[in-house]
């Protein structure tokens, strides 16, 4: 598509778009009184108009049903995480019996390493992405250290090339061929949170599988953001968040997928809590663990019903909005648009300002664009928030920006690039 960068065709864009009015159905945060065009999705997605009663109603059954909350009232505690999953399988591209909404995001990464990550003598060995999000970094090497391991044996990082940002792929499958005989598990991001990478995960997973090796993945960044096909691809297990692109509110609640395959491995160890055992018998209160069938028995403690129906909410939109395929289409619209105009911005100064370290292929990447500012970049990003514009910093010099198709407009898009605009205009003079 041919772009321009003008008002009038960012409005066009606007009224062709088949998703517009979902906006409507978001809180915008203000700064002076002034809306805020907001493109930190990526971080804390916004709060949805219907988060509110959603909650409310699960405050009323509460106060009306108390303890009989969990079988009586319109939607009783005891099945409600049912509800969930339906929803929650087609944004990760698995069957309902695969995923189930419990804890959070780290919490359930160390319970399903439990369970994925067994080292023995001869296989012991994980590979991930070098500069992975901290919080997994540590929770795998503290796996490994539990185990009685040493980390500097057993993790493997796979770093971009010298000179570059971004993993090949090539690189990624190479590690995984070299350490095929010690390799015990691929754990990888969906996308990667700095650089906005999106990975080749139905790759990575045959590749892992080929040597023997069990493959998971982190969807933090990826989870609501672009379509995913865990089932199909094959992998062993995922979890993700639910506040970064699923809109389900800070410290929301996450979900776990295990693939249909593991069902009937019985001896897969695992960190057991009641509410994770057998469903039918759980009240008989035996000694002895059984686990439910499918994801749900990796449940540990009770319904969190209160953060569950903030990502009820969010869900419903996403189920109203025709789930992935709908999304993705506006999404890659509105990051090529982002692209484009960041372009623009330093094509009209004459030099590159701004580089874009996302793949330029829209097929490998997300809603983020990652931009490093190559002089000033703080001064840059002060000017954004000085027009209330929301953005994401990382120190020295990135850019994290977020169009999120169920709430931002390309309008937001061309009024942030006019801001870089005008920003560069001041701060650099060509
Ligand atoms: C955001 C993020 C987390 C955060 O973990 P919490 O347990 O929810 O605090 C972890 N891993 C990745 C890859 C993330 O992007």
């Amino acid at each position: 598509m041919d772009f321009e960068n003008t008002l009038a065709f960012a409005q066009l864009l606007d009224e062709a778009d088949v998703l517009k009015d979902f906006r409507n159905e978001f809180l915008f945060p203000t700064q002076e009184g002034k809306p805020v065009r907001y493109f930190c999705g990526n971080s804390l997605g916004l709060q949805p108009v219907s988060a509110r009663a959603a909650l409310e109603s699960q405050l009323d059954n509460w106060q009306q049903h108390a303890v009989e909350g969990w079988f009586d009232g319109h939607q009783p505690w005891m099945f409600y995480h049912k509800e969930l999953k339906r929803l929650m399988a087609p944004v990760v591209g698995a069957l309902p019996a695969e995923v189930c909404p419990m804890n959070t995001l780290t919490v359930n990464l160390h319970l399903l390493l439990v369970s994925f990550y067994r080292p023995d003598l001869k296989r012991f060995k994980i590979i991930m992405e070098a500069g992975a999000f901290p919080s997994d970094q540590y929770a795998l090497e503290s796996q490994v250290r539990f185990h009685g391991l040493d980390p500097a044996d057993c993790i493997i990082e796979v770093s971009p090339r010298p000179g570059e940002y971004l993993l090949r792929t090539e690189d990624i499958l190479d590690a995984i061929n070299y350490h095929r005989n010690e390799l015990a598990l691929v754990l990888f991001g969906g996308i990667n949170y700095y650089s906005g990478q999106l990975y080749d995960m139905k790759q990575i997973t045959q590749a892992g599988h080929s040597v023997g090796a069990l493959v998971g993945f982190d969807l933090a960044h990826a989870a609501g953001n672009v379509p995913l096909s865990l089932h199909d691809w094959g992998a062993d297990f995922a979890c993700w968040c639910s506040y970064k692109y699923q809109n389900a509110g800070p410290g929301g609640i996450s979900g776990i997928f295990v693939h249909e395959k593991h069902f009937s491995n019985r001896d897969l160890k695992r960190f057991a809590g009641w509410w994770g055992y057998q469903e039918n018998t759980r009240f008989l209160m035996q000694k002895g663990f059984v686990p439910e069938a499918g994801a749900d028995g990796w449940q540990v403690s009770c319904t969190q019903v209160m953060p569950m129906s903030l990502y009820h909410a969010s869900l419903l939109q996403f189920e109203r909005a025709g789930f992935m395929p709908a999304l993705r289409e506006k999404s890659l619209k509105l990051t090529a648009y982002l692209y484009w105009i960041i372009n623009e911005v330093n094509r009209s100064h004459g030099s590159v300002l701004f580089e874009i370290i996302t793949p330029q292929a829209p097929e490998w990447r997300g809603a983020q664009l990652s931009i490093i500012a190559k002089a000033r970049g703080k001064e840059v990003f002060d000017g954004l928030v000085e027009r209330q514009i929301l953005g994401d910093w990382r120190e020295p010099n990135v850019i994290r920006l977020s169009p999120v198709p169920l709430y931002n407009s390309f309008e937001d898009v061309f009024i942030l690039g006019q801001a870089f605009t005008e920003n560069s205009g001041k701060l650099f003079v060509s």
